[in-house]
Order: structure tokens, then sequence, then C-alpha cells
């Protein structure tokens, strides 16, 4: 195996020829402020900006969560890939040529590191497995053909055959040098428990179809049922679809199927589909829509929406049209634009899925995804049908609608929104407004909560004014011998060494945000430094004129004129201060 190991020089090559505002500037709008730039962060969700970047010092730090690091941090982060990918692909950018070894010392390489790893391999020759059996299965190929699915995108997307047997796979895989324990751990097999230490293939007789990670490495599967295994004797009808496990490598409310494909294509189009099945997904990328994910067996979660919404914030939802997919349709919808998303939703012809329209005619489904409704529009009829009467009908919106507009963050886009409803149903704009208040949105912020996906962390910490100036200055002038010798004179005089070092030692933690911090007051450095000095030494002044005050309660006489003489220094001290 080969693995990069990049040199500090390589790194620090790619750092400057790669300005991290431009970096990240694809992801995030930044604009200037002083030497710094600043966005709103995304990695949690904001208002206002309080993300930091520093080209000097090629970092980032942000305010709100704490996020910080450097280009490659970034990448890893909000692309999801690890650090080789990272590096990988910023020094393609940079036109950086890495330099490979293949030489490093395994025992360097944790534990789990290596599993990862070797999992990876197996999911790999397990795929390139699968595509062999289906290239030797014309009446599968057809059976995919038939489907609308073009060769290309058989092989664009890897699809494969799991035969129809016991331990097919299994046996591919130990003659490759693979354990038993190895494919278990990847998902492909399963334990046997009528025959202790045996294994057999979890895919037998399906059309596989290989989930990718963000760097579009396979890492689980999901198999379609074709055949039976001759002579089986399972019972009743197999699942439609099985999916892996959740193993090392897949965490299914983490994936989306298509995402590394269609990653750039969501932040160009800056619009995102979102489809139930996995013909869905490649036909609808087939037809031309390349901004398309899929759910992978799964509910939609807030970190697939955390992940999603670092792309582009307009969803379109592709629903079954089925009682059931409308249920889940509601609860999606609602999760999504609670986390801010505008959200739509396509009407396909009735019984019809985005599969069926791209096999029939691409631009069906593209005019579909084009003329999509606000998600409240959409419900606001597909709710109607089996509905009893007229106030069923409403109820129902009541119970089932209302938690959708109340989730919205805009309080204009609410109100849009209840003007709308309220025509729909026929009922004055105030009865929805009461009704809007009444609403609750119980399993939607439940979720959001109990994923702990989008709420805004705390601060990292509150400082008192004094020991975040102190902090600012030490940090920012760290090296003592660049230190102007009077500021250090001034920080002594003001604060005695001991509460210096305390300082220093207390806010060790908080230096990349109090360096951001110092930044953020502007370019001409003596000034920020001078402005600093004054905020300490004010702090200190107030501290002691309140206890000198308390002490003037206490005491009389000579001692009171000793104390009020010196409180008036202080104060005069105070206002030349405020100049
Ligand atoms: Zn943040």
């Amino acid at each position: 195996m080969v693995y990069y190991v990049p040199m500090d020089s390589q790194v620090q090559e790619i750092k400057e020829k790669l300005p991290i505002n431009e970096v990240i500037g694809q992801y995030v709008q930044l604009r200037r402020a002083g030497r710094n730039f600043v966005g709103k962060c995304p990695f949690h969700k904001e208002r206002t900006p309080s993300f930091h970047v520093s080209p000097e010092r090629n970092s980032y730090m942000c305010f709100g969560c704490g996020e910080k690091g450097d280009i490659f941090t970034f990448v890893q982060k909000i692309d999801g890939v690890d650090f080789v990918t990272a590096l990988k692909q910023l020094a393609e950018r940079a036109g950086v040529v890495l330099k490979q070894h293949s030489y490093i010392d395994e025992a360097e390489r944790t534990e789990s590191k290596h599993k990862e790893e070797k999992l990876l391999e197996v999911c790999e020759e397990a795929t390139k497995f699968f595509e062999s059996q289906l290239a030797s299965r014309k009446e599968i190929v057809e059976y995919l053909h038939a489907r609308g699915v073009k060769d290309e995108t058989v092989k664009e997307w890897r699809l494969g055959y799991a035969p129809a047997s016991w331990e097919d796979l299994s046996k591919y895989l130990l003659g490759k040098g693979y354990t038993k324990d190895d494919v278990v751990e990847a998902g492909l097999a399963v334990k046997s428990e009528r025959k202790p230490g045996e294994v057999y293939d979890r895919f037998r007789g399906r059309i596989m179809f290989p989930l990718f990670d963000a760097s579009g490495k396979v890492i689980a599967f999901s198999g379609r049922f074709f055949e039976k295994v001759l002579g089986s004797k399972e019972e009743g009808d197999p699942a439609k679809y099985v999916n892996s496990p959740e193993t090392l490598l897949f965490k299914k409310s983490k994936v989306l199927y298509g995402f590394d494909r269609a990653r750039a294509a969501i932040r160009k189009a800056d619009c995102i589909l979102l489809v139930e099945g996995q013909f869905d997904l490649i036909l609808a990328h087939q037809s031309g829509l390349p901004f398309t994910v899929a759910l992978s067996g799964t509910a939609l979660t807030p970190e697939h929406l955390s992940l999603l919404g670092r792309l582009s914030k307009r969803l379109v939802l592709a629903l079954d049209g089925d009682s059931a997919g409308i249920r889940a349709g509601l609860k999606s919808a609602a999760m999504a634009l609670q986390a801010g998303f505008d959200v739509k939703i396509p009407t396909f012809e009735s019984g019809k899925d985005p599969a069926d329209l791209a096999r029939e005619n691409p631009e069906l489904l593209k005019a579909a995804v084009r003329t999509s409704r606000t998600a409240i529009e959409f419900f606001l009829e597909a709710l109607r049908p089996g509905t009893r009467d007229d106030r069923a009908y409403k109820l129902l919106i009541e119970q089932q609608l209302l938690p959708l507009v109340k989730v919205m963050q805009s309080p204009i886009d609410q109100a849009h929104f209840v003007r709308i409803v309220a025509q729909r149903i026929g009922a004055p704009e105030d009865a929805v407004r009461i009704a809007l208040q009444k609403s609750r949105v119980h399993s939607v912020q439940e979720a959001v909560a109990e994923e702990g996906g989008e709420a805004a962390p705390e601060p990292v910490s509150l400082l008192l004014p004094l020991e975040r100036a102190a902090g600012m200055l030490v940090f920012k002038f760290e090296d003592k011998d660049k230190m102007p010798s009077d500021m250090r004179v001034r920080l002594v005089e003001l604060l005695g060494q001991e509460r210096l070092a305390a300082i220093e030692t207390k806010l060790g933690q908080e230096r990349e945000r109090l360096l951001f911090e110092f930044e953020s007051f502007g370019t001409d450095e003596a000034a920020s430094a001078e402005a600093l000095l004054q905020t300490i030494e004010r702090s200190i002044l107030e501290d002691e004129m309140k206890s000198l005050r308390e002490e003037l309660y206490r005491v009389g006489g000579q001692e009171s004129a000793v104390l009020g003489k010196r409180l008036l220094d202080l104060k005069r001290r105070q206002q030349e201060l405020r100049k």
C-alpha cells in the first residue's frame, strides 16, 4: 500500500500558494474586515457573522462554535473527507506534486485507521466482484435497460450483481486473503447462528448499488431483489431492498447516496434534489439533474441537512406519492424548514416516481422539478384527498401543516404562508394566526434537539474585559523580545508579574480566539494595543474605586479624608482615560 507522507515543507508550500480566504471563500461568503475576513460560519447556524479568517496566519476561527484550523482542517470538515483526501485535493489546486513514500511505520497508524482501510479494500474488492458478475448476466443488464438505465450509467455508478448463492462473495473475498471477520465487519456477510464460525453472504440475487463516501470510496451497498437462491427454503417475499448494516465505515444518518458526485453541482446550481430510491437517483443524474442525492435506507436526519446546508439552502423534496410518502415528507419538510431551507416539492403524475418519469422522458422529470411548489402549497393539495369533509380537511391542515409554518425562521415568510393557508381553507387570517401560535412542533424539535444537530453551541467562554484585553496583548506580543518594552513595563505595573502569568495560563486555550479579536480592531497595532492597555487600566481603576467607596462607608474621620482624596485622584485618572 502506498501512503502519502506529506512533508512539512509541502504542506507549507500548499498553504503559501492557496490563500486561505480563497479556499474558504468557495464555501462561505467572506467580506474584508481590517486585515482579516469575516463571514457566516458554515459549521453552525447563525445570523450574524462570527467566522473569522486570517490570511496572514493562514487560519480561521468561529467565535460562535469554536471551530478553528487551517485550509486542510477546513476542507476535511466541510467536505467530510480525511486528511489525505484534503491534501490531494488542495495539492492539485495549488499545482504541488506530492512526494510518495511507501515505507511508513505501520505502528504509527492507529488500529482503527488501519481497520478502516482494510474494510475499504474489502468493499472495493466486492464492488469489482459484483461488477464482473453483472457483466456476465445478460438478462439483468437487459432489465436495467428496460428501467431506462444506460450502460454509461451502470459503469459510472458501478452497479453490479450479487449472485443468488449463499457464499460466492465470501469465498471470493476469503480467497483474496481477507478473514471472515473482515467480510462480516464490512457488512457483506452474516455470521451463521446454526453453524458457529461459518458466515454467509448478506446480499443474494440482488442488483447492487455501491454507496460512496464523500471522497468517492465505496463504503456500503444497497441491493435490490432480483431472484431467489435456487432451492432456497426462505419463506415469504424477500425485502425489495436490503442495505448494509451500520459499520465502521457506514453511518446511515450521515451518508447520502450520490453526495460525492452531486456536491459540486449542488453548489453551482444552488439547489438540491432529494429523492428516495436508488433508481431515482441514478436516473435523475442520467437525465441531467446532477444535483440529486438520495437517502440510503433511512429517514432524513439533521446530520444530512447540515451536510447539505453548507452547499445550498434550496431543497426540492421528491416524495413517494402514497400516504406513507406524504407522512414522511411532512416530517422531512418540517425539519428542513426549521433548519432554514427553502423547501419545494414537485408533483408527479399519480403513482409515478422520478425514475418512471426519467425512463419515459427525462424532460418530464426536469419539468416537474422546475415547476415544484412550496412545501406548504404542495401539502395543502396533497392532504385534501381522503378527508371526510371540508371540516376534517381544515382540522388536518391545522394539525399537520401549521407546524411547518411555525418552524419557519422568517416572520415575513410565516405571514406569507398564513395568508395562503387562510385563502385555501377559507378561514380568516386571524384564526389561522391564533391556531399557528397554539400549534406544537413536538416531533420535529425533539428530533433536532436529540441529535444536537443545529442548535448553536454556547460561547467558548465568558471572560472578564480585563482578562481578555491582557490575554490579547500577551498572545499578540508573545515573543517577549518583540514586545515594545514600555508595554511590558506597563502591563507588569498594572497587573503584577504573578497575575499576568496566571492570566496567560488561564487563557492558553483561548489563544487563537484572542488573536482574532485583536486583529478585528484594525490594522494599527500600536493604537489597538494602547486601547487595550487603557481598558485594563480602566477596569483596575473601577475595581479600586468600588472597594474604596465600600470602605468609605465603614470608616470615619481622618481616614475617610485620605480615602476620599485617593478616590478623587482615581476619578481624575478615569476622566483622563475617557478622553
Ligand atoms: Zn461556528
